[in-house]
């Protein structure tokens, strides 16, 4: 079996109040087609489906305070109950107490040692690398798992050559950001369908996506709505792909921390996160056995790809 991650930054579940709640207010008939006409809100999990599950799994581990990205995206990458063995949550970059759990054991790591292939499916701009080089910026947990692992992250070459997409998977910020006037931009449901055609390239994939943390942060309703609407169309692109794939590609979507699904505050959340998971259902419920906090994500991933 073939695994697509698809990482979202500050995505919980959370009440269906159209004031706070970006889930309740946002058109996504793609992502109500998965799950039989629900949302991603606190009361459609659990939910089992033809084609997609939705659990709500815990980022809080037992630990207090409100969860964070490093010690989060750390977790979901090596299954270990990191903010418990350090005694906190931390973020949104890992300090070197997180680093230091980035190197031999994550999943980009030990696919790579068992032979297998693996990528982050995210293009990064000049801007990123410099940043990088000259030390005014950090790898967050994610990339920098994936660089300890010899892994290269990809390049605006790669983006222009289809071999990675833009972190808003159409491509727009590349033009109107990142200044690449001539950048290719392509509607959401074709970026979907590019993601899962990518991901067969591959036995374990992860796509990053950060942009609906930031809404979160600065509780902008309006783009929160935009974000998940682009959101919808990727999910109908990578479905309609998913289904050419004769079951071998399995999608899971999910979360270190809640934030975007509460605007009422700037802060991450306490709320349950989605664990979405589209494909096969024996695949499916193999994949969401014992799944109830970030920990079980990548033992999950790791069963799906090498005992299947
Ligand atoms: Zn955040």
């Amino acid at each position: 079996m073939q695994v697509l991650f698809i990482f979202m930054d500050g995505i919980g579940l959370g009440e269906n109040d159209p004031a706070i709640n970006p889930f309740a207010r946002a058109k996504m008939p793609n992502l109500h087609a998965l799950l039989d006409g629900r949302s991603l809100l606190k009361d459609s999990a659990p939910f089992i489906g033809e084609v997609a599950t939705l659990l709500a799994i815990d980022p809080n581990v037992g630990v207090d305070g409100l969860p964070q990205s490093a010690t989060g995206q750390a977790m979901l990458v090596t299954g270990k109950n990191i903010s418990a063995e350090l005694g906190y949550h931390y973020g949104p970059k890992p300090n070197p107490e997180v680093a230091a759990y980035l190197k031999d054991d994550t999943l980009f790591a030990r696919f790579t040692k068992a032979g297998k292939k693996t990528a982050l499916l995210n293009a990064y701009p000049p801007r990123y690398f410099d940043g990088i080089d000259s030390g005014k910026r950090l790898y967050s947990s994610i990339p920098l798992a994936v660089t300890n692992a010899g892994l290269k992250l990809f390049t605006h070459d790669d983006f222009i050559t289809g071999r990675a997409l833009s972190a808003d998977f159409t491509g727009n910020g590349w033009r109107t950001m990142l200044g690449f006037p001539d950048s290719p931009v392509m509607e959401p449901h074709h970026a979907g369908r590019k993601l899962a055609a990518l991901a067969m390239d591959y036995d374990f994939s992860l796509f990053e996506y950060w942009a609906s943390d930031y809404a979160g942060h600065k509780q902008q309703m309006e783009t929160a709505v935009g974000l998940m609407e682009t959101f919808d169309g990727v999910l109908g692109g990578i479905e309609d792909e998913r289904r050419k794939t004769k079951e071998q590609l399995l999608i899971v979507v999910t979360s270190d921390h809640g934030n975007m699904e509460d605007l009422s505050t700037r802060k991450h959340t306490d709320a349950m996160v989605p664990a979405f998971v589209i494909g096969e259902k024996d695949a499916r419920s193999e994949f969401t056995r014992e799944m109830r906090d970030l920990t079980h994500i990548a033992p999950a991933i790791w069963r799906a790809v090498i005992d299947s």
